[in-house]
């Protein structure tokens, strides 16, 4: 049961979502003893290689071709497919990035196999895996098990697996070559969408506060970034609060703006809607207040508080000074 990890590049360095592929591959690897390839491609296939290959891996597979040093779907599933038809793999592992939604439904109707997409977790058993995604807006979940024979395409959403856990090795790497018919790549694409647009770096941010709709109006915003201040932290948002122009895009957490992973994420008035939690719910420790309840926030905060911003934040940063 052999599995390949496609590595994203994200800037030189391998995205976050990758690594937490890795790991998923690691824990499959430590109970069923499959071998594990990574694939690193694009512009900065070396760098990518060099830095997988502290891992413990089978083998990292390097591809360089200036066919696919700027990203098209369909440069990058061609290139994919080739690997696979090569090699006996049983699952193909990815994060569950915009890029990935994009190319790996190709892969997936060029080879007739399926892609199993934005899992969150999945059970090992001898043979086979069993893989589980949030349906209805995350109301629902759903097990697929997958079967003895054929390939499957595999993507899982981000946080699912922490990279804390990648385990250290040190792997080899080997430059492969493929032919890309550059007439076959048919689209082009501009620069591409980035997570984290301008000068707030949330990814690195060891605490963050976060404000929601909760907050009312963009004046009370300023009661959240003294808090962050009081807490050395960085402020951040639900995206109504984009959306109203209270605060920047770039403040934006979730699935269409960052991924964060903080020691300490403090969310303020927000709901806790799926497209939001995506983007946090791989923070270390997540303190909610909001004065619903049944507010979904709660379910997967380490610590809640039922009550009023407005009350609650200023004593907060009272005691904190
Ligand atoms: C394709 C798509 C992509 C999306 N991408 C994102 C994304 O990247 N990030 C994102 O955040 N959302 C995203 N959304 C929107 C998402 O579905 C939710 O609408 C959004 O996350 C809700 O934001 P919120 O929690 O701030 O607001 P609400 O859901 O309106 O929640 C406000 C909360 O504040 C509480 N509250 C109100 N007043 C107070 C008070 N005084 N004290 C305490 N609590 C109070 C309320 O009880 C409520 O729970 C996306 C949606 C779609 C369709």
């Amino acid at each position: 049961m052999n599995i390949l990890v496609v590595l994203e590049d994200n800037n030189g360095a391998i995205h976050r979502m990758s690594l937490e592929a890795i790991v998923a591959a690691q824990k499959i690897s430590s109970k069923l003893k499959s071998e594990i390839t990574v694939l690193a491609m694009g512009r900065n296939a070396e760098a990518l290689a060099l830095e997988a290959s502290k891992y413990e891996l089978n083998e990292i597979l390097k591809i360089n071709s200036s066919s696919l040093y700027s990203y098209s779907s369909d440069g990058y599933a061609t290139a994919i497919e080739q690997i696979i038809l090569e090699q006996d793999f049983k699952y193909v592992f990815f994060g569950h990035t915009y890029q990935v939604r994009d190319y790996v439904p190709k892969i997936s109707a060029k080879l007739m196999r399926p892609f199993l997409a934005d899992n969150i977790k999945m059970s090992i058993s001898s043979g086979s895996i069993e893989f589980t995604k949030q349906t209805f807006n995350a109301k629902l979940l759903a097990d697929i098990q997958t079967s003895d024979s054929g390939l499957y395409l595999v993507s899982f959403q981000s946080a699912s697996f922490s990279s804390d856990n990648l385990k250290p090795g040190y792997s080899k790497i080997k430059k492969i070559d493929i032919t890309i018919d550059e007439t076959q790549i048919k689209n082009t694409y501009d620069e591409p969408f980035q997570e984290s647009a301008g000068g707030v770096d949330l990814t690195s941010a060891d605490i963050i506060v976060s404000v929601g709709r909760g907050i009312g109006e963009a004046d009370n915003i300023s009661i959240a970034k003294d808090l962050a201040l009081a807490l050395g932290g960085q402020l951040s948002s639900s995206r109504p609060v984009v959306d109203a122009g209270w605060l920047s895009p770039d403040h934006q957490v979730g699935s269409s703006g960052q991924s964060v992973s903080p020691k300490l994420y403090l969310a303020l008035g927000i709901s806790g809607a799926i497209q939001h939690v995506v983007g946090m719910k791989g923070s270390k420790n997540i303190v909610a207040i909001n004065k619903d309840p049944e507010a979904p926030i709660f379910e997967i905060a380490n610590y809640g508080i039922v009550g009023d911003i407005f009350e609650i934040v200023p004593k907060l940063i009272e005691s904190l000074k």
